[in-house]
């Protein structure tokens, strides 16, 4: 018997684990795959926020980053230098280093095991594996996006259009490397339409990727086929294109904050709860911020729906307005290229500034509402301005 059972050791559930553990509560993190991150996809970025969460320890760490280079629908290249690192990793390591730190917090970790089913009765909760039964007083669930537990518990918070299909490959990089390297690269596309590339770039290799609405899944190799061969000559800069290494193709969720991802005995953290920047796709972040508030509220042993409502009031506190913020960035770029054409290309000023603090830097300066409220109506204001000089994209 454990007092709290945690399904998933991605980020979410091993920081969580590790919170738990820390403060005394006999703790069991269930993970189905042969090691913590074996099959995890991820673009590997971790901004500065993630850095600040989770110190992750050097020897992971594949390249510091300096800040992002957004290209424009049109190709045109702004550049935001912050001045403060941000990282590349892979899952691989992460996660395994991250399930580490938790088993040395007493937590225990228990590989290829596979959660089906959640029971929630009066007493406790019953985690149906695929090595048998495990019995505790609650559940955390931070099986990812595609798992149905988290839809079997808190109901379908995973609206089908704000899910998008993500393809990427590991592309040797380019051996004379040069200022490029140091980039986070975020692509608006023509081939891409509604939706976003990147290249992380990382020790040897730079993940390059896209991901488009999930109604387009079956078309995405094809999409990513047109996408590299538009922005060729551009992608060459940076990575070597004729040496791929690895495929790997994803599902994300990119939505605002859901309303309810608790009940009785049982939290939702990470993308499990639908916790993904709904404009750039990071989720690592949250996926630990969710972790570590998920700990602090389970701490107090009382695991009453009413009590565990606290959970969700402090996700509302930290993410909803950037969530909010970031969906109507999402909604509006993606649909629209040719005023993101304008606004980048006009306005980089707003666009370093959305990018440090709603993107890059999340905790150390929230966005106020002026904030919010100022850059839609930049937005509005390019819209205007790119139909006027009639900018096509
Ligand atoms: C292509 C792509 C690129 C991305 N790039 C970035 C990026 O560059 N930076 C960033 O911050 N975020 C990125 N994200 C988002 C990020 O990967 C996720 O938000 C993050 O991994 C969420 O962590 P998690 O712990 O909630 O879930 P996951 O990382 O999905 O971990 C869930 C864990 O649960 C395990 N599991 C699943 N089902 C069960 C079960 N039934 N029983 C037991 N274990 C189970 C899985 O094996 C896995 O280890 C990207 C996502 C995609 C798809």
């Amino acid at each position: 018997m454990h007092d709290i059972i945690v399904v998933g050791a991605g980020p979410a559930g091993s920081s969580c684990a590790r919170q738990l553990a820390k403060r005394g509560i006999k703790t069991l993190l269930l993970e189905r795959d042969s090691f913590p991150g074996e099959k995890n996809v991820c673009g590997g970025l971790l901004t500065s926020a993630d850095l600040k969460e989770l110190r992750p320890d050097a020897r992971i760490v594949q390249r510091y980053l300096d800040g992002f280079i957004v290209h424009s629908p049109l190709h045109n290249k702004i550049t935001a230098k912050f001045g403060k690192v941000g990282a590349s990793v892979n899952r691989n390591q992460l996660d395994s280093w991250l399930a580490e730190l938790a088993v040395s917090a007493g937590a225990e970790l228990r590989v290829n095991t596979t959660a089906e089913s959640i029971e929630i009765g009066n007493s406790g909760v019953v985690v149906k594996t695929t090595s048998g039964e495990e019995r505790g007083d609650a559940v955390v669930v931070a099986s990812g996006a595609t798992s149905h537990l988290s839809r079997s518990l808190f109901g379908d918070i995973f609206p089908k259009q704000d899910m998008a299909m993500c393809f990427q490959i590991d592309y040797k990089l380019k051996e004379d490397e040069g200022e490029d390297a140091k980039y986070f690269h975020a692509y608006y596309s023509k081939s891409i339409g509604y939706g976003l590339g990147w290249l992380t770039p990382k020790k040897n290799v730079g993940t390059l990727g896209i991901g488009v609405p999930i109604m387009q899944g079956n078309a995405v190799k094809a999409i990513f086929k047109n996408f590299i061969g538009e922005y060729e000559p551009v992608l060459r800069e940076v990575i070597d294109m004729d040496k791929p290494v690895k495929r790997e193709a994803a599902v994300v969720p990119l939505s605002t904050v859901p309303k309810k991802v608790f009940r009785e005995r049982a939290l939702g953290i990470g993308d499990s709860a639908n916790l993904v920047n709904p404009f750039s796709g990071d989720g690592v972040y949250y996926a630990t911020l969710s972790g570590r508030i998920a700990a602090d509220v389970l701490s107090n042993r009382d695991y009453s729906e009413e009590a565990l409502s606290q959970y969700q009031e402090r996700i509302n506190a930290e993410c909803k307005e950037a969530f909010d913020c970031c969906y109507a960035f999402q909604k509006s770029t993606f649909s629209d290229l040719a005023t993101t054409e304008y606004m980048l290309t006009h306005d980089h000023e707003s666009t370093r500034t959305f990018l440090r603090d709603w993107i890059w830097d999340k905790t150390m300066t929230k966005p106020t509402l002026s904030e919010k409220a100022g850059m839609m109506a930049g937005y509005a204001k390019a819209k205007l301005m790119s139909r006027l000089t009639g900018i096509s994209v």
